[in-house]
């Protein structure tokens, strides 16, 4: 029996216990899932310790340490990469004398497009309104540019949503994003779909606080809770589609499960644990 590990800080509200203990129960895979809060300071000791515990299998890591993990690991995927953020750690190897390596992943993207695959929420030629520039924004901006959607980004600190906009090329069929002051609220009235990037919602704030929304648009709140964000009341209030993170919170988790235990994940299974079954 091995232990993955959620680092974060803080931690303890995470649903994804729920998710991976149920599915590695349902598998009989006899692991568990655990969360550990962890502070920046103690981050690097903390990962050295999972890379030299031969009864670790392997992490999540979550909101601050995504960034920071990628310096603490030997190799990324190319998603992490581009990212510039892991939010899953494998582990290669581990007999020798020097112990296993590890390898950061980053599985947000594609649980955010499967996510709107599963929803049938289409981005293509749409005007998507990003809120936020932080890895989560990060992850979902290449998702939405390969979707072919017309991408504006706003963020409360403008000079972090002109960096990720960089990291496009303006030449070889790559829309770069537009990036827009916050707070935006002339550019809701001018986007089709609106996705909350931010971390604001988890503390019952609105992002769009006091900006209308309009019943064509569909809004997307990435914060993973059961209970609507006071922006997703808003936008159903006012006839708006919406999609909160769960099922993005899901597909990332499924990845992780796979890459930790070479299976594919028990989808109905971890979609019962956090209620959306
Ligand atoms: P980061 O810390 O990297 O980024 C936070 C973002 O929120 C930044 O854009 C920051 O702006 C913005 N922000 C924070 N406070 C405020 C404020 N008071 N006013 C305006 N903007 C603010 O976090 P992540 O990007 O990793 O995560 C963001 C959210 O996405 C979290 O709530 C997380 O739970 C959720 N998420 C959900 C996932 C899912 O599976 N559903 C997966 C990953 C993340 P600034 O740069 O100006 O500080």
């Amino acid at each position: 029996m091995s232990t993955v590990y959620l680092l974060g800080h803080p931690v303890a509200h995470s649903l994804s216990p729920l998710m991976q203990n149920a599915a590695f129960a349902a598998l009989g895979l006899g692991h568990r899932y655990e969360t550990r809060d962890v502070t920046p300071e103690e981050l690097p000791a903390t990962v050295e310790r999972l890379r030299t515990d031969r009864a670790v299998l392997g992490a999540n890591v979550t909101v601050p340490h995504k960034e920071a993990v990628m310096r603490l690991v030997r190799s990324h995927d190319g998603e992490a990469t581009r990212v510039g953020a892991a939010n899953t750690i494998s582990k290669q190897g581990g007999d020798g004398p020097d112990g296993a390596t590890l390898q950061g992943w980053n599985t947000d993207g594609a649980g955010f497009a499967e996510a709107l695959r599963e929803a049938a929420i289409s981005v293509a030629g749409k005007r998507v309104l990003v809120l936020g520039a932080g890895g989560a924004a990060r992850a979902i901006v290449p998702v939405l540019v390969r979707g072919l959607a017309q991408v504006t980004v706003a963020n409360r600190d403008r000079a972090r949503a002109e960096q990720l906009a960089r990291t496009f090329p303006t030449a070889g069929g790559a829309w770069r994003p537009e990036v827009v002051d916050w707070l935006p609220s002339w550019s809701v009235a001018g986007a089709d779909l609106v996705v909350n990037a931010t971390s604001l919602g988890l503390r019952d704030e609105d992002p769009l606080a006091g900006v209308p929304l309009p019943s064509r648009l569909v809004v997307v709140d990435l914060i993973p809770t059961r209970q609507d964000t006071p922006l997703l009341t808003r936008a159903r209030a006012a006839g708006c589609e919406v999609l909160n993170g769960l099922p993005m919170l899901l597909h990332q988790a499924a990845l992780a499960f796979s890459i930790w235990t070479d299976r594919p994940a028990p989808l109905a299974v971890m979609r019962r644990a956090i209620g959306i079954g």
